[in-house]
Formats: structure tokens, C-alpha cells, sequence
């Protein structure tokens, strides 16, 4: 049994452990050149706080006892779907089944270029927060671009790092898919507390080289903003390249069915993956329990066992830095949803609510801030 996988992300490793662990030779292609790394901690890296070793998943030899041929900077070029075959370096292989993780890429906005210099950058990559590392002497002024999970903890280590930090946030207010008015607002003013200025309701509409060789960073209410680093941190889209050019369904994410099969043979798991009308939704835990399904499936459908769907959970989102501590799940109040607060209010530091149907009652979000008494509970109540 021989199962090629594309990307050793956290989906890719998943699924190498456990198709070696059912017995199958794993062969893993990694478009990266360095070992396979905790993604979630790049922003550290970035901001010089963490070594970039201290990410890796697993030592070069870890690979090696379990028998894994892991092979790093090695782009898969084209995908042979009937063939089960893949192009790597511009050597071709065939397998008895292939697994597709190859993950998502940033967004950035495309705007005016500064000057030859890159205007905005992503983090997204170890050698995207090598680069930025790298600069980190020569960076005073940074703007970040998005007030999500990647943006507000970005600000924020940026600002642990002693730079002048600001965010904008092209919405009223930041998580403003996850958290209501309130909940942001104690966000934003622990935030405020902390050194970064919070922008919302602003876009940036160019990006120019200044006067003093940094960046000009126009906002849509005129304003302009000196910055030695300017940061998109607006989400990323799943990465369809290899599956688009091997004419593989693809919709948001690359079309799998319920037991993450795209095409007879050919499974896919994590960020670049799609099940029906269910878009991965950009997180470690799902992405990793889709590629342990999608290993255990690629050696069930070359066995002649019978594959297993896959079953989808609530996905927390989670961002604890600098001293701020945000959970939450679902969605905020707004048409046919309302908030329901749980505290008192009387600590200014902590946020809990709850958000319900109007209609039925059902439990549609939970959001708390600086705080996680009784989160996994609520959690469980949602849909409910
Ligand atoms: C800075 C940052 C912070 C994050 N924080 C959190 C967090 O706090 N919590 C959370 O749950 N999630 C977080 N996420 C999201 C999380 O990291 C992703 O959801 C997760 O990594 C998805 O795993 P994956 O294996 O599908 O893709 P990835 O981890 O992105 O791995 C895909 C790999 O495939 C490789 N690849 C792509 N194309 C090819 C090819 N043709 N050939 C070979 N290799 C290829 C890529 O180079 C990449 O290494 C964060 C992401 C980032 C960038």
C-alpha cells in the first residue's frame, strides 16, 4: 500500500501518521524547506519571540523511525487523477491512493505598489515570518489589516515587541463575525490599554512609498498612516492550484464527499477541503482530525474496507496574548439572533454572553472575553 500525500501541514502529518500507523509506506511532499511546524505559532516567530526551531512538530529523525520519506522543498507540480500519479521536482510518481492537504493561501489586497518594495505582507508561511523577522531591526511603525484572530494577535505581539502598532478593521468593530458590540468593545479597549490603536470602519485604499523610504498607508477616510511593515490579515482562501490543473471539483474548497474523497482514490483534508456546503472553516483541530480520517480512509479504500464520513464539530475560535483572552463560537446577535448577557458586568475585564434564536431559543454563538468560565459547557449547548 503506498499513499502519496501533498503538504505536511497539520492535515498532511495527520493523515502520514495514521496511514503508517494502519500500515501503509507514507510518502510526504512538502512544498516548505523546513521540517513540518505548529502554524498557529508564526506570528511569534515573526515578532523574534519564539526561535523558529521551537515550532517544528517533529526532529528529522521522528520521521525517519516511523519509516515516513518526508521530502521537504519539494513542490507537487501536476496531479494525475485516474493515474493516482503525482509530479514532484519533475519526477513522477504513482500510488494506490493520493491525499490532498495542501492547505490555504493568504489574501492581501491588491493596491498601488510602494515603490518597488512589496507593499503588503502576509504571514502565512515560515518563510513569510522568517522575512518579517528578519526585518524586525529596521521596523518601528506597523499596520495591520483585519481585526480577526491573525490581526488582533498580530497587534498584539507586535506591540510586545515595543512598536507602534495600529489595526484597522474595515467593519464597525473587531471579530465582528464572532463577538457583538460589547464583547469587541471590551476587546478593543483591553487592546487600546495595551498600546495598539484600533481603527474600525476604515479600509485601506493604497499603499504608496513615503518621504522617509517606509510605506504611506492611505485609509478610506483620507487619512494616511507612516508604516515600516503593513500586514494583511484578512483570512485566507483554500489553495485549489493542483486541483483546478487536474480538474478535480472544485467550489470554495476542493469538493470531497462526507468521507473527504474527491475523486476514486484521491482524498483531501483540512483548509483546502470542502464537504458539501461545509468550507473548512481555517483551524488546527479540524484540520488535523480531517487528515487522520482521510490517512485511515486512503488504506480502507485501497484494503477494500468499508470508508468512514467525516464528523464535524464545533470549532472554538481561541486567541490568549498579551494579556487578552478572547473565546468564542458561533455567530453575534443580529437578524433573528439575540445576545444574552451572563456576567454582571461588575469586573470591566471580563465579557460572557450568550446568543439565541429569537425564534425556538436555539443557542447561536457564545462569546467571553478575558475569561473561559464554563465556555466548553455553553459550547455544548450550541445548535440547541
Ligand atoms: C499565523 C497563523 C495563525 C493561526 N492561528 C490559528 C489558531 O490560533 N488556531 C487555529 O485553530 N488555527 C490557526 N490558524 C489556522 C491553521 O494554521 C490552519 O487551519 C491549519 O494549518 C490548516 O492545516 P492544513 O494542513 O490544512 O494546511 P497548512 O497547515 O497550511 O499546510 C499546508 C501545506 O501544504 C503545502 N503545499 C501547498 N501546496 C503544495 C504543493 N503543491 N506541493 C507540496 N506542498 C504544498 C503548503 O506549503 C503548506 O506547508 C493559523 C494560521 C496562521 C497562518
Amino acid at each position: 500500500m503506498r499513499i502519496g500525500i501533498v503538504g505536511a501541514g497539520h492535515a498532511g502529518i495527520e493523515a502520514a501518521q495514521a496511514a503508517r500507523q494502519a500500515g501503509a509506506e507514507v510518502s510526504i511532499f512538502s512544498a516548505e524547506a523546513v521540517l513540518p511546524y505548529f502554524r498557529p505559532r508564526l506570528v511569534s516567530v515573526a515578532m523574534g519571540q519564539v526561535a523558529p526551531e521551537a515550532i517544528t512538530m517533529h526532529p528529522a529523525s521522528w520521521y525517519e523511525a516511523r519509516g515516513m520519506r518526508l521530502q521537504l522543498a519539494a513542490p507537487v507540480s501536476d496531479l494525475d487523477v485516474a493515474g493516482r500519479a503525482l509530479v514532484a521536482g519533475g519526477v513522477r510518481e504513482a500510488f494506490d491512493t493520493l491525499i490532498l492537504a495542501c492547505g490555504a493561501l493568504p489574501i492581501c489586497p491588491r493596491l498601488s505598489d510602494a515603490g518597488g518594495v512589496p507593499p503588503i505582507g502576509t504571514l502565512w508561511s515560515m518563510a513569510e515570518a522568517l522575512a518579517i523577522r528578519t526585518q524586525l531591526p529596521t521596523i518601528r511603525r506597523v499596520v495591520v489589516i483585519g481585526g480577526a484572530a491573525l490581526g488582533v494577535e498580530s497587534a498584539l505581539r507586535a506591540r510586545e515587541q515595543q512598536l507602534d502598532v495600529v489595526l484597522i478593521e474595515r467593519l464597525t468593530r473587531l471579530f465582528p463575525l464572532l463577538l457583538g458590540e460589547d464583547a469587541a468593545g471590551v476587546v478593543q479597549r483591553q487592546m487600546e490599554e495595551r498600546g495598539v490603536t484600533v481603527r474600525t470602519g476604515q479600509t485601506v485604499v493604497a499603499v504608496t512609498a513615503s518621504a522617509g523610504g517606509g510605506r504611506l498607508v492611505h485609509l478610506s477616510d483620507g487619512s494616511r498612516l507612516e508604516a515600516d511593515l503593513v500586514l494583511s490579515c484578512i483570512g485566507a482562501a483554500p489553495n485549489l492550484t493542483l486541483a483546478r490543473q487536474a480538474g478535480l471539483p472544485v467550489a470554495r474548497g476542493i469538493m470531497a464527499d462526507p468521507c473527504l474523497q474527491a475523486a476514486p482514490g484521491i482524498f483531501v483534508a483540512g483548509d483546502a477541503c470542502q464537504v458539501g456546503d461545509r468550507p473548512a472553516r481555517g483551524a488546527v483541530r479540524e484540520a488535523a482530525a480531517q487528515g487522520r480520517l482521510a490517512g485511515q480512509n486512503a488504506v480502507a479504500a485501497i484494503a477494500g474496507g468499508a470508508l468512514q464520513p467525516f464528523a464535524f464539530s464545533v470549532v472554538p475560535m481561541t486567541v490568549r496574548c498579551g494579556g487578552v483572552e478572547v473565546n468564542a463560537a458561533g455567530s453575534p446577535a443580529g437578524a433573528g439572533v439575540a445576545e444574552q448577557r451572563l456576567d454582571d458586568g461588575a469586573n470591566p475585564a471580563c465579557f460572557r454572553a450568550l446568543t439565541r434564536q429569537v425564534a425556538g431559543g436555539r443557542v447561536a454563538g457564545v462569546q467571553m472575553v478575558g475569561t473561559r468560565e464554563g465556555f466548553d459547557a455553553l459550547l455544548a449547548d450550541l445548535g440547541r
